[in-house]
């Protein structure tokens, strides 16, 4: 067995395990069941776990006294060489959570000049998220970290990538896309890391995942972090993990817990004068509008940037990357106090200050709420999410109120009393409905699994 020859410590390379599974062509066996299921273990401080001291001292740095439970559960799997599925929303330091293992057992670029790890994640801002989170806890120890995403300059990429590079962050297109053109080089690759898999094989990555996996050595590491666990996730894990650990960190929705959520009945053509009296009433620190479409967000930001010029911005997916980065800079450094958005910033971005969440249309599918509401509330600061429902829309706001096993309260305001936002009940004698625990399919997923 040959060891990492790593700055930090001499811990078993995950890739000089010898292959476990059968190879059958070019097909992997199928594993028969996930994998057995774990909690997060409770852990006061970071001394509980294996870690270096230069690690130690990054933690410090970034402020971090105690592991979340994603990370106390996750990272003695990491380095240990074990393959975990960690199911945990954002917010939760799952980005630390998968970076520390892989920085904890990274070689030098003088010593490994092709990439080590590869971090795929769904959006361009995620994985400028993830680099810089990476950076941050690398902490001033020379770290050749790689953004290849989409929208960004593809000449000063392959210029990167031909220095010499430790850790590659990227969205699957643009990593399937420089394996492609042979200028990505994977032999050396002993972590994968699929962050958000429910969000991207959501949107239709499923195929250029499939190819990166099959690229990188078969005995390689793969952590995969997703929300959720549907079967489409599960059959990939089945397909290109070992032996795979389940760690449960949704149990009891961390995220969503600490977050007030209410809803407002309105009628559509009513709603961006709800919308103005409820950004004056809760003058927040910071809020996003989540809206449907592009169009409807551009409409509504040029309707909110009267009242709140240059403190108002926009983000959907039509704008140029390098307008998105501005915008979401903007938001960092509390130029903005309100940014409208489409879901494109729904999943995965990170900032604190965020207080409010406003769902002006409400999100297409629960996961997606769950995301939305996720951006405030992070790492158990307290939010408030408001949810405007229109007539037609009750059934939604049910199956949200399953989703989080929590029922929304009513707000209202003086001038907008409540509409009737449901169909009327059939006037028939029903069968009593189950307890809304075991309606939740998130509940009946896990028993199944245990
Ligand atoms: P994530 O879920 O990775 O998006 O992380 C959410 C936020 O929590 C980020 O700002 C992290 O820097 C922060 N964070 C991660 N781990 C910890 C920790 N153990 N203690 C305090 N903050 C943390």
């Amino acid at each position: 067995m040959s060891y990492s020859k790593g700055p930090r410590n001499s811990r078993p390379r995950r890739g000089s395990r010898p292959p476990r599974f059968e190879e059958e062509g070019d097909t992997i066996a199928l594993l028969e069941s996930v994998g057995p299921v774990e909690t997060p273990p409770d852990m006061e401080s970071f001394d509980e776990l294996d870690l270096s001291p230069i690690m130690r001292k990054a933690l410090v740095e970034a402020g971090f006294t105690k592991p979340s439970p994603i990370q106390a559960a996750l990272i003695p799997h990491a380095l240990a060489g074990t393959d975990v599925i960690g199911q945990a929303r954002t917010g939760t330091g799952k980005t630390a959570a998968f970076s520390i293992p892989i920085l904890e057992q990274l070689d030098s670029l003088e010593d490994c000049r092709d990439p080590q790890a590869i971090i795929i994640v769904p959006t361009r801002e995620l994985a400028d998220q993830v680099a810089g989170e990476a950076q941050r806890l690398a902490h001033g120890l020379p770290t050749e970290i790689a953004v290849l995403s989409g929208g960004k300059n593809m000449n000063r990429q392959l210029r990167q990538l031909e220095n010499g590079v430790q850790i590659v962050v990227g969205t699957p297109g643009r990593v399937h896309d420089h394996l492609q053109r042979g200028t990505l080089r994977t032999d050396k690759v002993w972590c994968v890391v699929l962050d958000e898999a429910d969000r991207m094989l959501d949107i239709g990555f499923r195929p250029q995942i499939e190819r990166i996996m099959r690229k990188c050595p078969r005995n390689r590491q793969t952590l995969l972090l997703s929300a959720t666990l549907p079967a489409v996730v599960r059959r990939l894990a089945e397909s290109y993990m070992q032996e795979p650990v389940v760690i449960d960190c949704c149990r009891n929705e961390m995220a969503v817990e600490t977050i007030e959520q209410r809803y407002f009945t309105i009628a559509q053509d009513r709603k961006v004068e709800l919308i103005e009296r409820l950004l004056e009433r809760e003058d927040p620190e910071q809020a996003i509008v989540f809206c449907r479409t592009k169009r409807g967000t551009d409409r509504l930001y040029r309707h909110l940037a009267r009242t709140y010029h240059g403190k108002c911005g926009a983000i959907h997916g039509d704008m140029q990357q390098r307008e998105r980065d501005r915008v979401l800079q903007e938001l960092r450094d509390r130029k903005l106090k309100i940014l409208v958005a489409t879901d494109v910033v729904g999943r995965g971005i990170d900032i604190t200050t965020i207080s409010h969440i406003v769902n002006f249309d409400v999100p297409q599918d629960c996961d997606d709420y769950v995301h939305r509401v996720g951006r405030t509330g992070r790492m158990g600061r307290e939010g408030i999410a408001f949810t405007f429902v229109v007539p037609g829309e009750g059934e939604v706001l049910t199956s949200i109120e399953q989703r989080i096993n929590k029922l929304l309260v009513r707000d209202t305001l003086e001038g907008f009393e409540p509409v009737v936002v449901a169909e009327p009940e059939p006037e028939v004698e029903v069968e009593q409905a189950p307890a809304r625990k075991s309606l939740n399919p998130m509940n009946r997923k896990r028993k199944s699994r245990r």
